[in-house]
């Protein structure tokens, strides 16, 4: 078995293919985590399954995590895979353990979605919800031309030059971006939804981490996703500010590359709510180093186009009767699989050496003096 045949095309297909791999490796606990409030594409089960290797009681803990972003996992699940197959776990310093978090939003994996079953951007739904959520005004300007009335006709192409018109007006590409991708919590049909409330993903992923980091002084995470930046380019992306001491961690471990989106010095605008930043709330007594692993695939235009075809699909298409085997459904299928990961051995081959070596660097950074 060979670097691109860790990739799968479906989610059944890469959950079965991890559940082997941790298995085989001699994981010391496998845990399936059952989504009851939905099923797969084809009905299939889904889970957050979660392999663990290395002693209940060890001092560090690394934490590797596929599928945030549902489809993401395409790419995430493979280099998962990879770290299991290439002889990266094994390598791990016996101080060190690690927790392999596959398909966080096992949904959107199989329904070939970014978001949960609730239409919930994961990564916008860490969020106290007991405190008044973050606005975003500016989207609120914008959310019926997201969310046209159809897709390949007037109610589009009206939409498409109405939403031009704004870019021109308000900063263009990059402030679009930022307003669409940042969060919002006023639309519950929109895009990058942030929730009402903790979805079963965001509630199930801080229990395990509560249960596995519980002897943990230190823990590192690496959420693996796809569809911003440079194809194949792994952007290490932060959310702390500079001066933040676990920045100057996240830098010292990883290198200069690692980059912040509240300094503006990422592809990913400030977003609220991100599942790294919860680490510290759910482990407070540990020194927590987290990033993003994000992947380039195509331009972002194309990326936020994807994005938007999808949510359509969802909140007007199939609503309105469309089939999910018609031809517009299926190429908004296309469009927002290909979006999120690209169909190379080569990039597969990148993704997998990038991953790598990020865990292996997190190794050193969690074993040496300099963290402490
Ligand atoms: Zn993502």
């Amino acid at each position: 078995m060979g670097i691109p045949q860790y990739f799968s095309t479906t989610y059944a297909e890469a959950r079965q293919k991890f559940l082997e791999a941790a298995r085989a490796a001699g994981a010391v606990s496998l845990e399936a985590h059952v989504n009851p409030n939905a099923k797969g594409a084809n009905g299939e089960e889904l889970a957050l399954d979660v392999a663990r290797f290395g002693e209940r009681d060890a001092e560090n803990l690394l934490i590797v995590c596929s599928g945030t972003h549902g489809n993401e996992g395409f790419c995430g699940s493979g280099c998962q895979i990879g770290l299991i197959k290439e002889g990266v776990i094994d390598a791990r310093p016996r101080t060190v353990a690690m927790l392999l978090a596959h398909a966080v939003n096992p949904y959107g994996f199989s329904h070939v979605r970014r978001v949960t079953e609730d239409n919930v951007d994961l990564n916008r739904n860490f969020q106290d919800f007991s405190k008044p959520l973050p606005e975003n005004p500016r989207y609120a300007e914008i959310h019926d031309l997201l969310v046209p009335s159809d897709w390949d006709g007037p109610g589009r192409a009206a939409a498409e030059a109405a939403l031009a018109a704004w870019r021109d007006a308000n900063g263009g590409m990059p402030a679009y971006q930022a307003v669409v991708a940042g969060g919002q919590y006023g639309f519950p049909d929109g895009l990058f939804f942030g929730g009402r409330r903790a979805a079963w993903s965001n509630e199930t992923f801080r229990a395990i981490v509560k249960k596995h980091g519980a002897a943990a002084k230190r823990v590192a995470v690496i959420d693996i996703h796809s569809g911003l930046g440079p194809a194949g380019y792994g952007e290490p992306i932060s959310i702390l500010a500079s001066e933040a001491p676990g920045f100057a961690r996240a830098q010292g471990w990883w290198g200069e590359e690692v980059t912040s989106t509240s300094e503006g010095t990422s592809k990913s605008p400030p977003v609220t709510g991100p599942l790294i930043g919860s680490i510290e709330e759910s482990l407070p007594g540990a020194e927590a180093t987290a990033i993003g692993l994000e992947f380039g695939t195509v331009a972002l235009p194309e990326v936020l186009e994807a994005i938007r075809g999808d949510n359509w699909l969802y909140a007007r298409g199939l609503k309105a009767g469309l089939a999910i085997d018609s031809a517009l459904a299926r190429d908004i299928k296309t469009k927002i699989r290909d979006a999120l990961f690209v169909d190379a051995d080569d990039w597969r081959e990148k993704v997998c050496a990038r991953t790598a070596d990020f865990a292996l660097k997190a190794y050193r950074g969690l074993t040496s003096e300099i963290s402490r």
